[in-house]
């Protein structure tokens, strides 16, 4: 019966094939990418977890579950859905703990945890 809650054509409550399709649309027409991803939603909402609607609102990075990172988007002046910092890459990103696999688009981190070092005995 699970099945027939998750229609092909729908985005699941893991919003991870979002985040992949909005990524996979980076530099074209924001109007039709916008169409193309609500078609699949209840409501709109979790793209713009995603796609900053205002200048303040832009991240390199957005931290979409327990440990996964998604790029940040925005949509410039030409409506094109753009990457808010381009030469962000996985090879850049540092997990902030030992313990989980930490993603960034998909991927695994590159970067292993660093262990604080204490200066005190
Ligand atoms: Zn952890």
């Amino acid at each position: 019966m699970l099945g027939s809650m998750h229609g092909k054509h729908r985005f699941g409550l893991d919003y991870t094939p979002l985040f992949r399709f909005l990524l996979s649309k980076v530099g074209q027409d924001w109007d039709s990418v916008y169409s193309e991803a609500v078609a699949r939603l209840d409501k709109d909402e979790p793209i713009f977890r995603l796609v900053a609607l205002h200048t303040e609102d832009r991240k390199a990075y957005v931290r979409t579950g327990e440990s996964s990172y998604f790029s940040g988007l925005y949509v410039d002046d030409d409506n094109l859905l753009v990457l808010v910092d381009p030469d962000l890459t996985v090879e850049k990103m540092k997990p902030w703990c030992p313990c989980c696999t930490h993603t960034f688009n998909g991927m695994r981190f590159t970067q292993s945890y660093e262990w604080p070092v204490s200066s005190s005995p």
